[in-house]
């Protein structure tokens, strides 16, 4: 379990890939800085733009996994062919603070910290439907179609989790999903 009762708020972002959560967990951080950011590492390649120590601590196969060995994760989860995991010591510190906390993870990884860090709130956030779903998942539409069926399997499977979280929010319009997760952060007080 992670120690420390809740003295702020924490909030675990999670979604079906396709969901749009990227953009909104952007918003969400420009908008809400009182929010600090639990950095994951990932064994995957930094994108243009992203820090390291800011967006990831971006670290080799071997850093992670004997990471991993050592119990330094509260949670991790394999995505497509790279780790993710979210480091336990910083986010300990910052629950013993009372610092309010956002985590960005995905599903697998949302239900595996819900069994160690019950008091935290699980939000869900939703594709629009299912065409709109299906539409992101097909991004450029360079990708074979056999390779988007798989996404929108997985897709359709992290969906049937939603049960487990606590709040969900349809991400159509990025002003509406940033208004009910205020909206959720007002019925929530630390
Ligand atoms: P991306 O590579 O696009 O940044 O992230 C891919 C997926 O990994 C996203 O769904 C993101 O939320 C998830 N992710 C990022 N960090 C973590 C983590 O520490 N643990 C888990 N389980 N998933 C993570």
């Amino acid at each position: 379990k992670l120690h420390g009762g809740r003295k702020g708020l924490c909030l675990v972002l999670s979604a079906p890939s396709g969901a749009g959560k990227s953009t909104l967990v952007a918003r969400l951080r420009a908008e809400f800085p009182v929010f600090a950011y639990s950095i994951s590492c990932t064994t995957r390649a930094p994108r243009p733009g992203e820090e390291d120590g800011v967006h990831y601590h971006f670290v080799s196969r071997e850093t992670f996994l004997s990471r991993r060995e050592a119990g330094f994760f509260a949670e991790w989860a394999e995505v497509p062919g790279n780790f993710y995991g979210t480091p336990r010591e910083p986010v300990e510190q910052l629950i013993a603070r009372g610092q309010d906390l956002l985590f960005d993870i995905d599903v697998q990884g949302a239900l595996q910290l819900k069994q160690v860090f019950p008091q935290a709130l699980y939000v869900f956030i939703l594709p629009p439907s299912r065409e709109v779903l299906e539409k992101r998942l097909r991004g450029r539409g360079t990708d074979a179609e056999d390779v988007i069926a798989r996404r929108m399997q997985n897709a359709l499977c992290e969906l049937k989790q939603a049960g487990h979280f606590d709040y969900h929010i349809v991400n159509d319009d990025l002003e509406e999903a940033a208004d009910e997760f205020m909206s959720l952060i007002a019925k929530n007080p630390a």
